[in-house]
Parts: structure tokens; C-alpha cells; sequence
């Protein structure tokens, strides 16, 4: 090529120079698009722009007690957000106490705290002891507090099949939640925060929330040690956070240092600001089916 014939050529090369930088500038929107389609594919729904990314538990892991990785709980709850929750998705500060496997000889003692203080929480009770404790049951679900499924008698299910895990545990629990309250709880949590994906979406069909916990008290490893109501007190205020979920229990064992901590952490936690929620109201769904 002589170098008068590349003179003439250079604006049509510089004017394909130009569209070749045009074109790199608007790739990120298709890579962008491509990307929302594969996270479809995959079936992990989107993050709204005005929730948190990711949910995630506070508390540490311990080690040694057949606990879930903390891992595999913020995996589920990345793939199953909207149904499968480890805290609230946005960033109010509001908190929920959750309390389970009771009612117990600890849930009246319990009500009463909450009462004076003038705090309702959600209790995720055993269908088991539902049917041999329906007064306490009912005393709490009278008070205001929301009532929710923590299976019939806590079985791990991952042992379990599909039907046993409705017709034997929550689908049971059901029934008796049914007879003796009058209520069909839309929350569930599963025992030892174990369950596998299949049992999700065969809940979540179902129209079940699945509700996990950000602060994880391990209320029942420190019960009767010295000390175990100021250590629970500490836990929940160094992991507490906005739209925090906290797992305690009110059943299954001593629960007094429980039901004291709950007596202590109540008024700090208002007076830093917090406002004390029903699961249900947190996440924004209804506490039963109709
Ligand atoms: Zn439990």
C-alpha cells in the first residue's frame, strides 16, 4: 500500500478504530445482563437494590456439637432468599427473640419477663409438647406472641423421607397446633438448623417460611455454668445488629439463665434503640396460614 492510498484510508480505519471503542464501552451491559440469566438458571434470586447481599450468622461456630457450618446455613439462605432466612433483609432496628423446643416449666417464667417488659417474641415450639403443655401454648399465643413449627419431637431430617418429614413431623405438629391453639403457623424452623434443599422447596410449596437465627446465644451449652446469664447478656450485645434473628430456648432443658438474660438484655437493648419484633413482623409475612 503506497502512502497516499493509506492517507485516504486513515479516517475510514480511525472511524473503525472509534466503533471498536464504542462497542468495548457498552460491553459491560450485555456481560451484565448475562449475568442476571445465569444467577436465574441457577435458580439464586436476585438481591434487591434496597436489601442487604448477604444474611449471616453473628455468633462463632462450635466447635465439636454436631452444629451446621455456618457456611452451609448462608449458602441456603443465598439460595433460597425470600423463603429462608437467617436475619431480616433490610436495616431497621428492630430485632427478634426467638425461643425454642417448649413450652416448658421455663415458659410461664418467660411470659412473664416479656409481659413486664412489654415485648412480644416468637416461639417455635414441639408439636410434642404442645399436645402435653396446650395451657402454656396457649398463654403465649393469648399474650400476643407469634407461635411458629420446631417440628413434632426434633429429629435430625436429614434422616428423614419427604413424608415422613410432613406426616410425622411438621405436618403433625400442624394438627395439634390446629386442635389445641386454633392457628397454622407459616413459620418453621428446622431442629439443629439442619435441612437439606429438597425438604426446602417441598415447604416453601407448601407456603412455609423457613426461619434460621443471625445470633446464635448457645444458650443450652452454657446453661447452669457461673456465670451463664451475664455471658449470654455479652454474646447478644457484641453480635447485635440490625434486623438480627436470636435463638434461645425455652425449652429442652434448664432454662433459667435463659429467661434471665432475656431480663437483662430487654432494657438495654431499648435503650440502645432497639425495638423488639415477632419473626413475622420482621421479615414482613403473616404469622398462620388461613
Ligand atoms: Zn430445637
Amino acid at each position: 500500500m503506497s502512502i497516499r492510498k493509506l492517507l485516504s484510508a486513515l479516517p475510514l480505519l480511525l472511524l473503525g478504530l472509534h466503533a471498536a471503542v464504542q462497542a468495548a464501552d457498552t460491553a459491560s451491559a450485555p456481560v451484565a445482563v448475562k449475568a442476571s440469566t445465569v444467577a436465574a438458571a441457577s435458580s439464586v434470586p436476585a438481591v434487591p437494590a434496597d436489601e442487604k447481599p448477604t444474611q449471616k450468622v453473628r455468633t462463632s461456630f462450635l466447635d465439636g456439637w454436631d452444629q451446621v457450618p455456618l457456611q452451609r446455613l448462608e449458602d441456603q439462605a443465598a439460595r433460597y432468599r425470600g423463603t429462608y432466612f437467617l436475619e431480616g433483609l433490610h436495616n431497621s432496628k428492630r430485632i427478634a427473640l426467638t425461643f425454642d423446643d417448649g413450652p416448658s416449666a421455663y415458659t410461664a417464667s418467660l411470659l412473664k419477663v416479656l409481659e413486664k417488659n412489654q415485648v412480644k417474641a416468637t416461639f417455635f415450639f414441639l408439636g410434642e409438647h404442645v399436645n402435653t403443655s396446650p395451657e402454656l401454648a396457649q398463654a403465649a399465643l393469648k399474650a400476643g406472641h407469634t407461635i411458629a413449627n420446631h417440628s413434632y419431637n426434633h429429629p435430625y431430617l436429614n434422616k428423614l423421607s419427604n413424608t415422613q418429614l410432613w406426616d410425622e413431623q411438621f405436618g403433625r405438629s400442624q394438627q395439634i397446633f390446629q386442635a389445641r391453639l386454633g392457628i397454622k403457623p407459616a413459620l418453621i424452623r428446622p431442629p439443629y438448623g439442619v435441612i437439606n434443599d429438597e425438604q426446602v422447596t417441598l415447604l416453601r410449596d407448601k407456603g412455609y417460611k423457613l426461619i434460621l437465627w443471625s445470633i446464635d446465644t448457645q444458650d443450652w451449652y452454657v446453661a447452669r455454668k457461673l456465670g451463664a446469664a451475664d455471658g449470654l447478656y455479652k454474646t447478644v450485645l457484641n453480635t447485635v445488629h440490625p434486623e438480627a434473628i436470636i435463638l434461645m430456648h425455652d425449652g429442652g432443658g434448664y432454662r433459667a439463665d435463659s429467661v434471665e438474660a432475656v431480663s437483662m438484655l430487654i432494657p438495654e437493648l431499648k435503650k440502645q434503640g432497639y425495638e423488639f419484633v415477632t419473626v413475622d413482623q420482621l421479615i414482613g409475612t403473616k404469622p398462620y396460614l388461613d
